[in-house]
């Protein structure tokens, strides 16, 4: 499939984080895609992604650029949005584990943990059973977060056991030092309405699936 102006236009938040990685996958899925730094570049935008990074200085970012209020807006007016990892954070309704002058935007019913899987587990890779998928996505987290708690609009695409992903036995959960939490599988992949969000990164790896979700959900969205 190549872009034409027919197909939806993908901004990417490029403020912070992997935004070209996100631009790259859209373009390889068939999307049209651009980098949003400023208020004016949500002009003829149709949905966001929100990449990985760093969520306390994306929030900060947000603030400064001015670009808070206006995607706030579009969002509130339901505007199809992809969150990542520190994206997914901003995204949530409620952050735990946060600093407490971080803002999300609220577009999905959910509560996630900054940094859940433990600092002594900064990154892993996990194949991921995904719903609609026949074969496992194998799925990229970095420091990443997982969601804690789903209101009843919010459907869990795929979930990860904490305890398989601890390489070293002694490991612990920064917020669970006892380890009594982390036999529980976690949701990592999770959508409602036009919002989506996932606790790894599909923009690192050449699977470009979970971007065709997303673009579905556009596509659904805009044809309404
Ligand atoms: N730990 C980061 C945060 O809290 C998220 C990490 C990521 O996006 N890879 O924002």
């Amino acid at each position: 499939m190549t872009a034409s102006d027919s197909q939806p236009l993908i901004g990417v938040v490029a403020l912070q984080g992997a935004a070209a990685e996100h631009v790259a996958a859209f373009r390889r899925a068939g999307a049209r895609s651009v980098e949003i730094r400023v208020s004016a570049d949500l002009d003829g935008v149709d949905a966001v992604a929100l990449p990985g990074g760093e969520s306390t200085t994306m929030s900060h970012l947000l603030g400064t650029s001015g670009l808070f209020e206006p995607l706030a807006e579009r969002l509130a007016g339901g505007m199809p949005a992809f969150g990542t990892c520190a994206g997914m954070i901003l995204l949530a309704s409620e952050v735990l584990d946060g600093r407490p002058d971080q803002r999300c935007f609220g577009a999905i019913d959910i509560s996630v943990r900054r940094n859940a899987f433990g600092r002594q587990v900064a990154s892993f890779e996990a194949p991921l059973d995904t719903e609609g998928f026949d074969e496992p996505f194998e799925a990229v987290f970095i420091r990443a977060p997982w969601v804690e708690r789903t209101g009843s609009s919010v459907e869990v695409l795929a979930t990860v056991s904490p305890r398989s992903t601890l390489q070293d036995a002694s490991a612990t959960c920064a917020h669970d030092p006892d380890g009594l939490e982390q036999h529980h599988p976690v949701p990592v992949l999770c959508r409602s309405g036009s919002i989506l969000v996932s606790s790894f990164h599909p923009e690192l790896t050449a699977d470009d699936r979970i971007h065709q979700i997303f673009l579905d959900m556009v596509g659904a969205s805009v044809a309404r």
